[in-house]
């Protein structure tokens, strides 16, 4: 019997941290993806030893998701070609907060407009089907924790803001026509990397998140980690997040699109956390135990716009996906840890 042909899927910023995880289980799960990213901040480095690791040609379009004409050629071709386009990643977009306060128009125009676009294309096409990359940033002050996806929706940045209103487009989009499906996965902290060390976070200078900056000492690049504040209400002073392996946020992804393809149509927003808060001095800890090396830090003044503590209730996409964390947080320091030692410059090397 001939073996069903891979379903063709759109991933928009395959080129990024997360989307290049994802494609590896998109492919060992038998989809077939075609990568469009305009390299803002993607690495073609990082597709290569996609297709080295899983032993795939991958199919690249250097490409802008706010391009319509070429959304539409891209959604044609495949058509004509009798493999067509059946559902949308879309990782494609903006994700510094500090920047995002001081160019917000370069964040609705990319992430919101663009995502405007990318669905306007969907529709020409009758593509009917989008996991979208959301962000816990759209809850905003917790009222109570953990966040529940029941939690009033109320960003407190730009950034979060246009997840928001993406989030909000994609609900009206399905709602207007019963086939359409539309699944948000609203992300906690994705840290680590792949096992064989060879695909990571690759931060352009110096990184706004904890994790790579923890990497980055330990490699000897930066002297000493400031941490943002030690008189929190937590555990030890320190600020809490929900960590969450790379690798096992990708699987969520296959998982979010098995769900999609198994129902009638509709919206979902579904947290993507383990559950569990680490402070900074325990994720620092931890990695300097994993690695054997010493992280110097110093206490710094709290951060600007930063929560005390946050972390999942994971309950909804154990239920609706199946899905659920399995990578403990030694596996991320050690799997983060193998990356940054094998590769201090990122992609560069
Ligand atoms: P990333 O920057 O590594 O990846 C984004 C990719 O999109 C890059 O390859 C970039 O070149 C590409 N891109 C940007 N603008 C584009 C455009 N206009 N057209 C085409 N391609 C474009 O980021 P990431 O960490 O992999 O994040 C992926 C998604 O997940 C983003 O939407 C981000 O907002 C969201 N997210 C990330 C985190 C996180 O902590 N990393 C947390 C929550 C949500
Ligand atoms: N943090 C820190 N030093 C840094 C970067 C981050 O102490 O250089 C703290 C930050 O205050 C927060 C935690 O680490 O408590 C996670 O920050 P990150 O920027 O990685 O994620 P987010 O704040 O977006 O959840």
């Amino acid at each position: 019997m001939p073996l069903a042909p891979s379903p063709t899927l759109l991933v928009t910023g395959g080129a990024g941290y997360i989307g290049s995880h994802t494609l590896i289980e998109l492919i060992q799960a038998g989809y077939r993806p075609i990568v469009l990213d305009n390299f803002s901040n993607g690495s073609a480095h990082a597709l290569k030893r996609v297709e080295s690791l899983t032993g795939h040609a991958l199919e690249v379009i250097e490409g802008d998701i706010r391009d319509a004409a070429l959304l539409d050629t891209v959604f044609h071709q495949t058509k004509a070609h009798g493999a067509p386009i059946q559902g949308v990643v879309h990782f494609a977009g903006l994700k510094a907060v500090g920047e995002s306060v001081a160019a917000p128009l370069d964040y609705y125009q990319t992430n919101v407009a663009g995502t405007l676009t990318l669905l306007q294309a969907m529709d020409q096409a009758q593509v009917h089907t989008i996991v979208f990359s959301s962000s816990a940033t759209v809850y905003g002050i917790p009222r109570e924790q953990p966040y529940t996806e029941m939690h009033p929706i109320a960003p407190i940045n730009p950034y979060g803001q246009t997840k928001a209103m993406v989030e909000q487009v994609l609900r009206d989009w399905c709602a207007t026509l019963p086939a359409r499906r539309a699944i948000c996965l609203r992300y906690f902290n994705p840290i680590g990397a792949h096992p064989s060390g060879m695909l990571g976070e690759a931060p352009q200078g110096i990184p706004n998140n904890l994790f790579p900056f923890i990497t980055q000492v330990a490699v000897g690049k930066r002297s000493h980690l400031n941490i943002f504040g030690n008189d929190y209400p937590t555990v030890d002073g320190t600020g809490v997040r929900d960590y969450i392996h790379v690798l096992d946020l990708a699987v969520g992804h296959v998982k979010a699109l098995e769900h999609a393809r198994g129902t009638t149509g509709g919206f979902a927003a579904v947290n993507l956390g383990t559950g569990r808060g680490t402070s900074v001095l325990e994720l620092l800890n931890t990695f300097s135990a994993i690695s054997g090396r010493k992280i110097p830090y110093e206490f710094q003044p709290r951060r600007p716009g930063d929560i005390a503590e946050c972390w999942a209730d994971p309950s909804t996409a154990e239920a609706l996906l199946g899905w659920k964390a399995t990578r403990t947080l030694e596996d991320m320091c050690a799997d983060g840890w193998r990356w940054q030692s094998r590769n201090p410059n990122g992609y560069e090397d």
